[in-house]
């Protein structure tokens, strides 16, 4: 903050005083005011080398500065409005003057620009050195000695036998489904309230997307509703060759029932645990828990590679099937053979360096993220409009995305609100996943609800995801708990 005493001159100030100040202020510009205290211009060094290059000297007065009109704020203007501002007259200042014309405070372009994101990467100290080796030793290509670590570690750090690494989670899913024999006509259960990515390799292997509601507990796939939807597939003998359950947020679904429901009918599941890297449930990993689950390195998750994904799998010949199909479906012949149809899916030796690295810091990336949704919630426990997403006794989240709910009844404020007047002070909050039944391009697919109603569209209408960068700093949190703060107390 720019303390507007120390630079604050008259047109009685002599030039060397007013460079001094300047000089010593720090601040980059000067507030030129009347005696009666009203502002009048901005002066900044070039003003004042031009006032030498005319002619005057250093121990002459600002007396013959030029009028100008320089751009000024009120009170009230949003961070966005003001960075429009600055940007629109190339300006790096920007005074903000009360009704009677005194300048109450100077707005600094490093201070405003600063946008909060959603989730951010956020580096180790580990990756660079990985990337060098593979660099060094030139494995720069989509196998190689990080390739083979990062499997090997990934797997030990989730406590599993077997994992290859991809070039993206999506990259992970559809494999998944090849392996497990999805073909054009078959239907493939899925979360609804999820992103595209999930259900998505579905379409991409022509078979049909059934979407299951969410339940009120974890926000993930509902047990009653996957029951109902098993249970009438069943009848009409369409019994789903897979079933993807999704983890929201860093929060597992409840593993329990839904895998045991799977179990009965004899259908696959494939946890999508993207979202949940660090998680457990029930004390074990999230992604863990079903025949196969995929893991995200996408730039937004919890750690990443930029772009990348994890298959795993306690069946090692599934986890070896995986390696091939990713690699072109090369068979072992010198003129490369081919008997089905392969894709080219391995994550690179380079990428995978960074994974490694990242891994190293998984553990303080889950604390920190925690600790982040804490202090959202302790810090604005007064305001009860907002409802926190459940975290059940069975469930340890890494809160990857902090996410909560608005009551709209209550507040009068809903999440879309909230969610502009924070992007009107940068700061980037989004609602919750568009779930997939409501998504027009799977508007033809079967979904089944929770109960009554739907769970999903309830979260998706009310719910919204706030800043939760594991390297956001301390005054961008706070920062962010003020703006909601506001909204809320303002109203
Ligand atoms: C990010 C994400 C994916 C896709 O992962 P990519 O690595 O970006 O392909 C899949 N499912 C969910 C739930 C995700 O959040």
């Amino acid at each position: 903050m720019v303390d507007v005493e120390k630079i604050l001159i008259t047109r009685a100030t002599k030039i060397i005083d007013a460079l001094s100040a300047l000089d010593a202020s720090g601040a980059g510009v000067l507030l030129l005011t009347a005696p009666d205290g009203r502002f009048e211009r901005t002066v900044s060094d070039g003003d004042l080398r031009r006032q030498l290059l005319g002619g005057r000297r250093l121990s002459d007065t600002l007396e013959s500065l030029p009028k100008i009109e320089s751009i000024v704020a009120t009170q009230g203007l949003s961070r966005r409005d003001v960075l429009d501002l600055m940007n629109r007259h190339a300006i790096d200042h920007l005074p903000v003057l009360s009704e009677s014309g005194r300048v109450l405070q100077v707005l600094v372009r490093r201070e405003i620009d600063d946008q909060i994101l959603l989730s951010t990467p956020h580096m180790g100290d580990a990756e660079r050195e990985f990337v060098e080796e593979a660099f060094r030793t030139n494995w720069i290509a989509p196998l190689g000695p990080n390739v083979d670590s990062f499997e090997r570690e990934l797997a030990q750090c989730v406590g599993i036998q077997h994992a290859a690494a991809l070039s993206s989670g999506t990259a992970a899913i559809h494999l998944a489904l090849v392996l497990l024999g999805v073909e054009r006509g078959d239907r493939v259960f899925c979360s609804s309230l999820t992103f595209a990515a999930s259900a998505n390799p579905i379409v991409y292997q022509g078979a049909e997307p059934v979407f299951i509601d969410s339940d009120r507990e974890s926000w993930n796939m509902s047990p009653r509703a996957l029951e109902r939807a098993l249970e009438k597939a069943r009848r009409e003998g369409k019994l789903p060759k897979a079933v993807i359950v999704v983890n929201l947020y860093g929060q597992s679904a409840n593993m329990d029932p839904l895998t045991a429901l799977c179990d009965r009918y004899g259908v696959p599941v494939v946890e999508d645990a993207a979202e949940s890297l660090g998680a457990t449930y029930k004390g074990k990993a999230s992604g863990t828990l079903g025949h196969m689950g995929i893991y995200s390195f996408n730039g937004n998750k919890i750690i990443t590679t930029s772009g990348g994904g994890m298959l795993v799998s306690n069946d090692g010949a599934m986890i070896e099937r995986a390696r091939f199909l990713s690699t072109q479906a090369r068979e072992p012949a010198p003129h490369y053979q081919h008997k089905v149809i392969g894709f080219n899916y391995r994550m690179s030796n380079i990428l995978a360096g960074v994974g490694r690295g990242q891994l190293r810091v998984l553990d303080q990336r889950v604390q920190t993220r925690r600790a982040i949704f804490q202090r959202y919630k302790n810090e604005l426990s007064d305001i009860d409009a907002i409802e926190w997403m459940p975290e059940p006794e069975w469930s340890v989240s890494t809160h990857w995305l902090t996410a909560c709910t608005v009551r709209r009844r209550k507040s009068g404020i809903t999440s879309a609100v909230l969610i502009r007047r924070l992007a009107e002070e940068m700061i980037e909050a989004r609602p919750v996943w568009k779930p997939m039944h409501l998504q027009p391009v799977f508007s033809g697919c079967e979904s089944f609800d929770d109960g009554d109603d739907s769970v999903s569209e309830r979260l998706f209408a009310d719910g919204l995801c706030l800043p939760s960068s594991s390297n956001m700093s301390d005054d961008q949190l706070s920062r962010t708990i003020e703006c909601i703060r506001r909204v809320f107390l303002s109203e």
